[in-house]
Parts: structure tokens; sequence; C-alpha cells
């Protein structure tokens, strides 16, 4: 059991890893305006870009999880239940009562049991999403097949009760629209195949019968497909709130939280895989002299700018760009040792430099940048890796800016 719990405080932790990861850079450029259209209703999409679509699935199977295994659990108990309530019930006669307690017990009540314990296990899968479809049509398969068993037994269950079944897998499952489509096609053809096998008059389904069906069908997948259009309004509404909170607006590149958040899940890994990483802090040069000569909105202008460049330095799994201040940037390069760092970074400050943003009041006339370093090799707190890269950043400044400075190993007394 407790293998278990682990297992879903894993899968938790994974979509949350996922959805921190996937979504506010990205949403951040191409998909902030569309979430916003969405989030505000302007827009009535039925799917999202492909990136989006994968994670709005899988929050909202993980946000259905625990309506679908009340679903499932109750079926299962009353399938396990069914020698108490089905003769008294549906007043099933003696010659039924041993088919449809095998039926009940021994193949509905397990089915939905372990559907139940899959989704406890995997609310994320698409899979699992699918088996508890099939069971509910199993279910739909198992209640014809009784009522054609009591058919011939000269006894009639009322066809409209197996109706039930789709009602509350739609009404409770938060299927996507095309799934329940699918599942209520498949219903149907259940329920017309149960009728050539049932075709002896009186038994066959009446014409009432037969719309009471169809309208409660109907109901229930429009307002399934309403119910699916507000989750998307809320969910790109979250989305918006959570990019908010992680991405800098100004630069689209990651804000201070995010990079922290970040850093912290990677310096995990990279200690769990023996790999080496490098924080650097990218300061521009006198910028302040820009604001100064050419406007704020200058400024701004070329802060973008450099952001863009930064950005393409962080292209690999684990990298991140970030702005952590005002012409303040950090850029996290997993997996990078020092000599691949010097490399890179000098690369990066070679690619500001020959931006040629001007900068008259500078010695180099034109926008530069100074970055100090430090590559991780062994586990140490984060503020101190930050400290390291700061000092070099320091010392790069002192030494007459436009430069990389890598923290050197060999400064730092042993503690
Ligand atoms: P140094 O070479 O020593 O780094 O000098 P500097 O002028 O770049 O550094 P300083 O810290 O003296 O000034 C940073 C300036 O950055 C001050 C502030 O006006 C400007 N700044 C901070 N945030 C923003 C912003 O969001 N937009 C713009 N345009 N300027 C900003
Ligand atoms: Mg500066
Ligand atoms: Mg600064």
């Amino acid at each position: 059991m407790s293998h278990w719990r682990e297992r879903l405080r894993r899968n938790r932790h994974r979509a949350d890893a996922d959805a921190a990861e996937l979504l506010p850079v990205r949403a951040a450029t191409e998909h902030r305006l569309l979430l916003s259209r969405v989030s505000r209703g302007e827009s009535r999409l039925l799917r999202f870009p492909v990136d989006l679509e994968a994670a709005f699935k899988a929050y909202s199977r993980e946000q259905a999880a625990p309506a679908r295994i009340t679903t499932t659990l109750i079926t299962a108990l009353l399938f396990l239940g069914a020698p108490l309530w089905s003769a008294s019930m549906l007043g099933v006669p003696e010659s039924t009562r041993t088919l449809t307690l095998w039926i009940s017990v021994l193949a509905l009540a397990p089915a939905f049991a372990i559907v139940t314990a899959l989704i406890y296990l995997w609310p994320r899968n698409v899979m699992v999403e699918n088996v508890f479809i099939a069971a509910f049509l199993l279910e739909a398969v198992a209640i014809e097949v009784l009522r054609h068993d009591a058919v011939l037994a000269g006894y009639r269950v009322t066809p409209v009760i197996s109706v039930a079944v789709p009602v509350a897998a739609l009404a409770l499952a938060r299927l996507s629209l095309l799934r329940s489509l699918v599942f209520v096609a498949l219903y149907v053809v259940i329920l017309v195949a149960g009728d050539r096998l049932a075709t002896a008059a009186p038994w066959a389904r009446t014409p009432t019968e037969t719309l009471t069906i169809a309208i409660l069908l109907s109901v229930a997948l429009v307002s399934s497909a309403f119910a699916q259009h507000t989750r998307r309004q809320n969910w790109a509404l979250l989305q918006l709130m959570r990019a908010g909170a992680l991405v800098d607006f100004l630069t689209g590149l990651a804000n201070r939280s995010a990079y922290e958040a970040h850093v912290e899940r990677w310096t995990r890994l990279g200690r769990r895989e023996g790999k080496p990483y490098t924080m650097a802090v990218v300061d521009l040069d006198y910028f302040k002299r820009i604001n100064d000569r050419y406007g704020h909105q200058h400024g701004d202008g070329v802060l973008r700018e450099v952001a863009l460049t930064l950005e393409q330095f962080a292209r690999r799994p684990g990298d991140l760009a970030a702005r952590v201040g005002g012409e303040e940037f950090v850029l996290f390069l997993y997996g990078c040792d020092r000599d691949a760092a010097a490399r890179r970074l000098e690369r990066l400050r070679a690619t500001i430099e020959a931006l040629g943003l001007e900068n008259v009041d500078s010695p180099h006339a034109v926008v530069t940048a100074s970055i100090g370093a430090v590559t991780i090799t062994r586990p140490e707190p984060v503020s101190a890796s930050y400290e390291k890269a700061d000092q070099a950043l320091y010392q790069a400044k002192r030494a007459g800016r436009n430069r990389v400075v890598i923290h050197d190993p060999a400064q730092t007394p042993p503690n």
C-alpha cells in the first residue's frame, strides 16, 4: 500500500514538474495570446495546439481522478452486493438469478475494482482512461445479456435502467468531447445489438423507452461538452496566472522564482547523476548610460534584444536563461564543465557585442556584457554557487568589463 502511495506521489510530483517545465516560457511567447482569448471566452477552441493540449489533457485526467475513482468504486460495490438487492429490487426470478450473480459478483465487481486501482495508480494515463470507458461498455453488454436472459425466462427488466450507465459515466468522468462521442456511439451499438437479440415483442424497447434513452444521452453529451469548454477556459486562466508568476513580462524569459525552482530541480538531478553544471551571471555594462542618453524605453528594447540572444544559449534540456534583476540575467548550463562553459560564455559575450546595439557612452561604443560564472562539480548549497558567480562578475567588472571570468576553485579555501 505504501508502495502505491509512493507511486501516486511521484506521479503527482511529475505532473507539477511537467506543467512548470512545459508551460511558462512557451506560454509567455506564442501561446499567451491564445490562452488569454480562451480564458476570456472569446475563442471557443475544441483543441489547443499540440503541446498545450497534452498538458491540458493530463491536468484534466488528474483533476477527474477522484470522481472517476468514486464512480468505479461505487459500481464495484454495487455489483458485489448484487446478491442482496437483485431479487428484491429488480424482481429477478430464480432462473436468472444465478447468471445475474455470476456476472455481477465474479465479472463486473472485480473488473471495476481493477479499474479503480488503475486510476488510483496512474491517474494521468491515456490507456487507463480507455480501460475506464471499456469497463462501462462491458457493463452495458452485461446488462443487455441479463435482459436477454430475463426475456427467455419470461420476465422483463425495464431497458431504460441501463441508460444510467453512460449518463453516470459522462456526468462524472469528465471525458473529452471526442471520447464522450465515441463512448455514446459504442453504447448505442450495444443497445441496438441487444435489441436485435431480444426481438420478441413485448420485450424489445418501446418507442417511448427509445426516446427516453435518446433524450438522456443527448442531455449528458451536451452537458459534457459545455463542462469541457468551461474546463478549457479555467485551465487557460490558470496557465496565464502561472506564467505571470514565473515569466518576466518585459523579456519573456523566466523570472527569478522560475529560475530558482529550475536550479533547485536540476542541481538535485546533477547530484544524483554526478554531472557538473555552470551558473553564469550576465550583467550589461554601463547600462545606466543607455537609459540616460536614449531613454528608458530604448533601454527596454535593448534588454529584449539581449534576452533573445541569451535564450539561444539555453537550448539544451536543463539549460535556462532568466532575467533576475534590472539589467542582470542568469544562465544555467546543465552538464556543462568548466572548459565548455568558458567556450560557450565567451561566445555569448562576443555575440552580445556583435549585436552592435549603440551605446556611445561606453568605451566600446556598443552594448557589452560582463559575465561571471562558476562550474559546480561537487554538491554545495545553491546560494554558495550564486555567491561565487557574483564574485567572478565583480572581478570581470573590475578588470575592465566586456569579459568572462569563471570562478577559480583553487581560490576557495577548503572548509
Ligand atoms: P555596470 O557596467 O557597472 O554594470 O554599470 P550599469 O550602469 O550597467 O549598472 P548600474 O547598476 O549602475 O545601473 C543599472 C541600470 O539599469 C539602472 C537602471 O536605470 C537600469 N534598469 C533597471 N531595470 C531596468 C528596466 O527594466 N528597464 C530599463 N530600461 N532600465 C532598467
Ligand atoms: Mg550593469
Ligand atoms: Mg547590475
